[in-house]
């Protein structure tokens, strides 16, 4: 049978605030565990929360992005439910108002381009960690993650594949990564899906779903969609049921098994959180966060492409990143030379990061000695060869490139006298080539040519060479 697939995401992004949700402590989290805690963050009775300004400036940043309507007055909620990571026996979250609504992200398909709506964002708390030692047969907490914000962003169930779920959350992480509100490391768990998946008949009523939790690699994505549809399918095929259930996927053996019955959100007692105070948002706030909402990633490439006479496979590779499009930007700024600049980046940058596996978040190279270096070949003063040279000499030992460029006596000779004597010389030693290049042999100008430049070493600027040698000869 024909059957369909109905996917919605609820996607947890942590936020790069500098302090956590609900207290003063720090999110940086690479430090010995539950050192980053207070009495707020630990649950301990009496601490009071008090929410971190940043966080709903960050939620109003991506509602905006997402095309949602901002919540003008919005509370936080109280979610029930015991687990030894959560100190407190509840969540701090947002359940009847979240703070923005109903909008939607625009990804591309085969079939062209469709709208995903988005049917909230809200702002939550994280938990602890729970860290199993398998040697003691311990189980250790970790408190440092309780109160990391978040926001989650929950999608209408309008996907009907792993291909569109790819591209929406490929979408969102460059959206978040743009907006400077989330560092999107998936390896560290900084976005998290869960997949909520049922199948239908087409035109059909909605099916039981189940959901796949925290599920933070594209390909394990990908692959445990296809796995739950199958799952599916087969079952209804047989004439079973699917049963509500949260499910956890298992990448290494490529399969996922029911974790627990699925609660509905009555089972956690949502109320509203009598230690918070409401936020409003006025609209100074919100035209505020409007007009320093920075550039996006499409809107840069549309720009590049416009404005800059870029062309469109180069913008996208400028734009996987923030660090690169930052670092392109400077350079054609600096340098005045947006196509030399492109060209560095997509060229010469690219293939020395893929040499040393390094990802555009972690690239970080001296801009002023790139545009230097850009003005330099685009001037004449050193040629191609040795302008690559001098790249990758910065990139890899941070060199100065004009040190360096005289050290290896890069500098192009365009100074008519030396490559005059240069000439002059390499004419007295091969007078039999000379002779033969007169008589019409043509082919011996290269070898002449090659050994000015021999004479000269890699700064030679051989468009003079030639225009003197020719000269000198004819
Ligand atoms: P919960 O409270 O359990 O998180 P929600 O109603 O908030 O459930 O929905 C969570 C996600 O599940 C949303 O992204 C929604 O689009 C998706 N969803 C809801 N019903 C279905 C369904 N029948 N099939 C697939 N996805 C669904
Ligand atoms: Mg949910
Ligand atoms: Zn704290």
């Amino acid at each position: 049978m024909n059957w369909e697939t109905v996917i919605g995401l609820e996607v947890h992004a942590e936020l790069s605030t500098k302090t956590k949700i609900f207290c003063g402590c720090s999110t940086y989290f690479h430090v010995e565990p539950n050192t980053h805690v207070c009495p707020t963050c630990s649950g301990m009775p009496g601490a009071l929360p008090k929410l971190n300004r940043t966080v709903a400036e960050y939620a109003m940043r991506l509602g905006i992005a997402l095309n949602c309507e901002i919540t003008r007055l919005s509370k936080f909620d109280r979610k029930s439910y015991f687990y030894p990571d959560l100190p407190n026996a509840y969540q701090i979250s947002q359940f009847y108002t979240p703070v923005c609504r109903n909008g939607y992200l625009e990804i591309e398909t085969e079939g062209g381009k469709k709208k995903i709506g988005i049917r909230e964002i809200h702002m939550e708390e994280d938990a602890g960690k729970l860290v199993h030692d398998p040697k003691s047969g311990n189980t250790y907490m970790d408190f440092n993650r309780c109160g990391i914000p978040l926001l989650e962003i929950v999608s209408l169930p309008d996907f009907n594949g792993s291909a569109e779920v790819i591209a929406y959350l490929e979408k969102l992480r460059e959206t978040l990564l743009y907006l400077d509100i989330c560092d999107c490391k998936m390896q560290e768990g900084s976005i998290r899906a869960d997949i909520n998946l049922s199948v239908r008949l087409p035109g059909g009523e909605l099916g039981v779903r189940t959901e796949t939790k925290n599920m933070n690699s594209f390909k394990a994505i990908a692959r445990a969609i296809e796995y739950e549809r199958e799952r599916q399918i087969e079952i209804l095929e047989d004439g079973g049921e699917i049963i509500q259930q949260t499910r956890r996927w298992d990448d290494d053996k490529g399969i996922s098994y029911g974790m627990r019955s699925k609660e509905d959100a009555h089972d956690y007692r949502y109320f509203p959180n009598p230690d918070l105070l409401p936020l409003y948002i006025d609209d100074g706030w919100l035209a505020n966060v409007k007009e320093n909402l920075p550039e996006l990633a499409y809107q840069k490439r549309e720009r590049y492409i416009r404005d800059l006479g870029i062309s469109e496979s180069s913008a996208v590779v400028l734009t996987v990143h923030r660090n690169i499009s930052g670092l392109f930007e400077t350079l054609s700024q600096n340098s005045g030379k947006p196509l030399e600049a492109a060209n560095l980046i997509t060229g010469e940058i690219m293939r020395l990061m893929n040499n040393s596996n390094m990802l555009p978040e972690d690239l970080s190279i001296d801009a002023e000695k790139l545009s230097a270096l850009i003005g330099l070949v685009s001037g004449g003063k050193i040629n191609r060869a040795s302008y690559k040279e001098t790249v990758e000499a910065v990139f890899t030992d941070n060199v100065d490139p004009e040190k360096y460029i005289a050290e290896k006596g890069l500098l192009m000779q365009s100074d008519d006298r030396a490559i005059t004597e240069a000439v002059n010389s390499v004419v007295e030693q091969n007078m039999d080539s000379v002779a033969e290049y007169r008589a019409g042999k043509e082919k011996v100008f290269g070898f002449l040519m090659g050994q000015v430049m021999k004479k000269l070493g890699k700064g030679g600027n051989p468009d003079i060479v030639k225009e003197i040698l020719t000269r000198s000869i004819k």
